[in-house]
């Protein structure tokens, strides 16, 4: 079983017994005691040590050295000395670095002993035979601990775990692109998680809260062979696709987690990760990256040109556009079906050619205008409808009115459509951030029936689970949760829940 392991650093020891009954109500199963990070604060350690036989939790405790992240600039023989006294004062684990153990070996009479090796640089050296020589100099548990630019370093990490012994490794990756390895540590069979208490920053950028864990990730369910799911972006951290698909796992019992994946290099991450992911959801920059990566592509997605799913049919993997039949399902229900109805769509980007794809193919009459009047014209042309330069827009009659640019997008007062619109017809809006746009609100004046990004965002993400799973996606509770996740960041001011509480500081 993975033990989440939360790290404190109280400066007296009747903090360090009040934060281990919260990290014991949150739900951890062991405390790590970081004395250096302690001593540092002014705490002393003859105070310190024999609080951990009150403690409610099992402790480990970690003097960790300046050179490897932590704040220990001693000598290294006052260093096993306290050690030792933790030792005999009933620490269940001590940590120490494998560089350390490798050149002074020291074993601990009764705590388990964890070896360490932390690389800010990267998964650099040979971790697998490093891995091998922490575990025959005599770690019940070998951790390694390395920075990840990109989650295609991942899989370095997650190949640690195959073949060891359960509980045995504890590998993980930091910084945002880390994030997966904590997440998932649970379907990995990594021996320990490291996460924080929900108001504290964490000791180790990338670790995310216990709730975190144990609610949408439900890492007491994961075991190995998981079915692990994912999104790719950049940047990735405001995505509402883990809340949600993890949601509709969870609402039909499925042995299934989805994380957020920091993803730079497209190809490269694809490479990396395609053996062990049960299904992807792309989005910006990358839908139209990983076109080739598919080995066919729905004849939608072919038609758009980008691909915002891959799912796996038959041990292929296919390629799928849910973004265009949402819009057209929006679209067609607030027109009561779109055959011969007139539509404008804005933009000329990605959402727009998903946009005038599934309108036309739905019967209906498309103008499209772009505020770089060549790209809208270039997107007529390919989908065979017409383009009006930007400033022309306003003189077009239409039905449906659809916002397919980003104008609005993190901006409540901005507008794509600074001009009337008709009583009686119909406003699509992509925006989901803000939930009420601008556009939204003059729709509504207005008297137009309007759809809204949110509406959007979770029948794409339906369409994605169905494809997956075979399931239809509890749409209603998804809605709710996303709404009420984008509600208390807007209230908080952030983008994103997890944006604030990304570390970026020294552990
Ligand atoms: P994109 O490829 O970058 O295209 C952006 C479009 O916005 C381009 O047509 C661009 O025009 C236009 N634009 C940007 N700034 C403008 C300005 N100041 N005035 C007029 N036009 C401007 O982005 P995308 O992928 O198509 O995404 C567009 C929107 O759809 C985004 O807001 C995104 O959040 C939303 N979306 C929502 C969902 C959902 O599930 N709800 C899914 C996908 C996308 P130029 O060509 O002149 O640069």
């Amino acid at each position: 079983m993975t033990r989440i392991v939360v790290p404190l650093a109280p400066p007296a020891p009747e903090h360090l017994l009040a934060r281990a009954e919260e990290a014991r109500r949150a739900g951890a199963d062991i405390v790590e005691l970081r004395l250096d990070l302690a001593l540092a604060a002014g705490g002393r350690a003859d105070e310190l040590l024999p609080a951990i036989a009150r403690a409610p939790l099992p402790v480990l405790v970690t003097i960790r050295h300046a050179g490897e992240g932590g704040a220990w600039q001693g000598d290294e023989e006052e260093r096993l000395r306290l050690y030792g006294r933790a030792d005999a004062l009933g620490a269940a684990w001590i940590d120490r670095e494998w560089a350390w153990h490798a050149r002074r070996p020291w074993l601990p009479a009764r705590a388990g002993l964890v070896l360490s090796h932390h690389d800010w640089s990267g998964p650099g050296r040979d971790l697998p035979q490093l891995v091998r020589a922490m575990r025959a100099a005599g770690a019940a548990v070998a951790k390694v601990a390395v920075m990840a630019r990109d989650a295609a370093d991942l899989e370095a990490v997650r190949a640690l775990h195959d073949g060891a012994g359960a509980g045995e490794v504890a590998a993980m990756a930091m910084g945002e692109a880390g994030l997966p390895s904590r997440l998932l540590a649970g379907a990995w069979g990594a021996a320990f998680v490291y996460a924080r208490l929900a108001d504290e920053a964490g000791t180790a950028p990338g670790q995310p809260t216990v709730e975190e864990l144990l609610g949408s990730y439900r890492l007491r369910a994961q075991r190995r062979g998981t079915a692990v799911y994912g999104v790719i972006g950049a940047p990735i951290a405001h995505s509402r696709s883990p809340l949600v698909h993890n949601l509709a796992f969870a609402h039909h019992g499925l042995d299934a987690v989805y994380v957020p994946f920091l993803v730079h290099d497209a190809t490269a991450f694809w490479r990396a990760a395609r053996g062990w992911l049960a299904g992807l959801s792309i989005t910006l920059p990358h839908k139209e990256a990983l076109l080739t990566a598919a080995d066919e592509l729905e004849a939608e997605a072919r038609a758009i040109g980008a691909i915002n799913t891959l799912y796996r049919r038959d041990g292929r993997w296919v390629g799928a556009n849910t973004d265009a039949e949402a819009i057209a399902d929006g679209c067609a229900s607030l027109l009561n079906g779109l055959r011969g109805r007139r539509a404008l769509v804005l933009g000329a980007g990605g959402a727009a050619r998903a946009a005038v794809q599934a309108l036309r193919r739905g019967g209906a009459e498309v103008t499209v205008a772009n505020r770089t009047a060549a790209r809208a014209a270039a997107l007529a042309r390919e989908f065979g409808v017409r383009a009006v330069p930007w400033e022309e827009a306003p003189g077009v009659a239409f039905d449906l009115l659809l916002n397919a640019t980003s104008v609005g997008l993190r901006d409540p007062e901005a507008t794509p459509w600074p001009h009337p619109l008709p009583a009686g017809g119909a406003v699509f809006e992509t925006i989901y951030d803000p939930l009420d746009t601008a556009l939204l609100r003059a729709a509504r004046r207005a008297g137009c029936r309007t759809a809204s990004g949110l509406d959007m965002f979770i029948s794409q993400a339906a369409g994605q689970f169905r494809r997956w799973t075979g399931l239809p996606a509890p749409v209603a509770a998804m809605r709710a949760a996303c709404l009420a996740s984008l509600q208390a960041a807007s209230a908080q001011g952030v983008e994103g829940p997890r944006e604030a509480h990304i570390h970026r500081g020294h552990p």
